[in-house]
């Protein structure tokens, strides 16, 4: 399909955005057979330099979409995630990936460039002849009828789809179609991160995914790239957040903020590029996205905080439900939108409300922290409770 400014093209089922989300998305209808085309605002489909956790739960997806082999050459698997005090450089618990935890989900956990994830699904979709990959193609607008969906872009094209589905990110323009005006929720926090060649950094564990947690602050690091690489995300609550200004979360607030912490975490954050910063958004969870044939998948329904390190992940989980769902409903888009969302929607949003309170136990300040890190000391590293829901998902049925 190729969109030629002289009249709306028809497409099957048309995906918004290709990041993540949408590539998953067109890779799984794809695999059911379903032809796609995806939409993507950008003169090239690209991910930032940086890294992205990948737990059993979007293992086990990119497994259905036939890319466990390929991630495998790229990835990095850790032995543990370890929470380490960024003050007192103290050990305050674990949680162990080792062989009772690849039997319990049935997949590693993995840590990878995101660029790689996003190479490996790219060229799955170039290699199948239903996906149909559209760049330069900004959505700015849609219209219903009683049988097709019209999408217009900024640069005049425009194109008519049985179904579409809204891939395009946590400043969703499909969601103010869906939705409606909600707008992304601005947390106080902010991220610096960047990856290093893996040697810079003499000080980190190698093997393992590292939370430094401090008051208000934190640090990861782990390795990406086979080992190569370190990535590493150094986050703050800001001080001097004010709604009406963006001078805060500055470099200089990093600083502060970093300086007095222990000299792993100092020394680590030292290497972090400052040109570049990203203020963290969420959304309230929503109980319905869906408007007759349109719906919504990843950020764009479901922006969650980075805490659990799950977005991703659960974009991926979106991607094959959404696939199953018109596999069994073929003949109606708007049946499967709506059997899609009831499964997706009680398990974001509960990930959505627990990504906050992450953040909120790893950033605890003052008594509050002490409490905490008394209570992570007694646990043990193989000690699943607490993550049960979320890799597991899928994992017995
Ligand atoms: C600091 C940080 C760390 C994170 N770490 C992890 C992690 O370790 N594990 C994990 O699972 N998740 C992680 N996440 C979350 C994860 O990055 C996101 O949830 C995920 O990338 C969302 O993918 P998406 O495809 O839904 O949206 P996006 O990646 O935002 O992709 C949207 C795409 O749509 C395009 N687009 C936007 N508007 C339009 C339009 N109008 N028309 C056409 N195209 C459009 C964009 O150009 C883009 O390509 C992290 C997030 C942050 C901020």
């Amino acid at each position: 399909v190729k969109a030629t400014g002289t009249g709306p093209e028809r497409v099957e089922t048309l995906v918004v955005g290709g990041g993540i989300g949408g590539l998953a998305t067109a890779l799984a209808l794809s695999r059911e057979g379903m032809p796609v085309c995806v939409l993507e605002q950008a003169h090239e489909f690209g991910e930032i330099g940086a890294g992205i956790q990948l737990a059993p739960n979007a293992l086990r997806m990119l497994e259905r979409l036939g890319l466990v082999d390929r991630i495998a050459a790229n990835a990095f698997y850790p032995r543990k995630a370890v929470l380490m005090s960024a003050v007192t450089g103290e050990r305050l618990t674990g949680l162990d990936f080792g062989v009772r935890f690849r039997e319990t989900y049935g997949y590693p956990y993995i840590v990878m460039h995101r660029s790689d994830l996003l190479a490996a699904l790219l060229d799955a979709c170039r290699a199948s002849p239903l996906v149909t990959l559209c760049n330069d193609r900004m959505v700015h607008g849609l219209g219903q009828g009683a049988e097709e969906v019209v999408v217009a872009c900024a640069d005049g094209s425009t194109y008519r789809a049985r179904a579409v589905v809204g891939a395009d990110g946590i400043w969703s323009a499909v969601r103010r179609f869906t939705v409606g005006d909600d707008e992304p929720v601005r947390s106080r926090d902010v991220a610096y991160r960047d990856t290093v060649p893996i040697e810079a950094v003499p000080e980190h564990s190698g093997l393992d995914v590292v939370w430094w947690a401090g008051p208000r602050m934190h640090l990861i690091q782990y390795p990406i790239r086979r080992g190569e690489l370190l990535n590493q995300v150094a986050v703050f609550t800001s001080d001097r957040y004010g709604t009406d200004s963006e001078d805060w979360g500055t470099p200089e607030e990093l600083e502060e903020r970093f300086g007095a912490k222990h000299e792993h975490v100092r020394a680590g954050v030292r290497l972090i590029g400052r040109d570049r910063r990203w203020l963290l958004h969420d959304r309230e969870p929503v109980d319905n996205w869906t408007r007759g044939r349109v719906t919504l998948l990843g950020d764009a329904a479901h922006p969650m905080l980075q805490y659990l390190a799950q977005g991703a992940c659960m974009a991926l989980e979106d991607a094959v439900c959404l696939a199953d769902s018109l596999r069994a409903q073929a003949d109606d888009p708007a049946k499967a939108f709506l059997d899609y969302q009831r499964e997706r929607i009680p398990r974001t949003s509960k990930a959505q409300r627990w990504a906050r309170r992450m953040g909120e136990l790893v950033h605890l300040d003052g008594m509050g922290a002490l409490l905490r890190d008394l209570v992570l000391r007694d646990r043990a590293d193989d000690d699943f409770t607490y993550v049960d829901w979320l890799y597991g998902y899928g994992a017995w049925e």
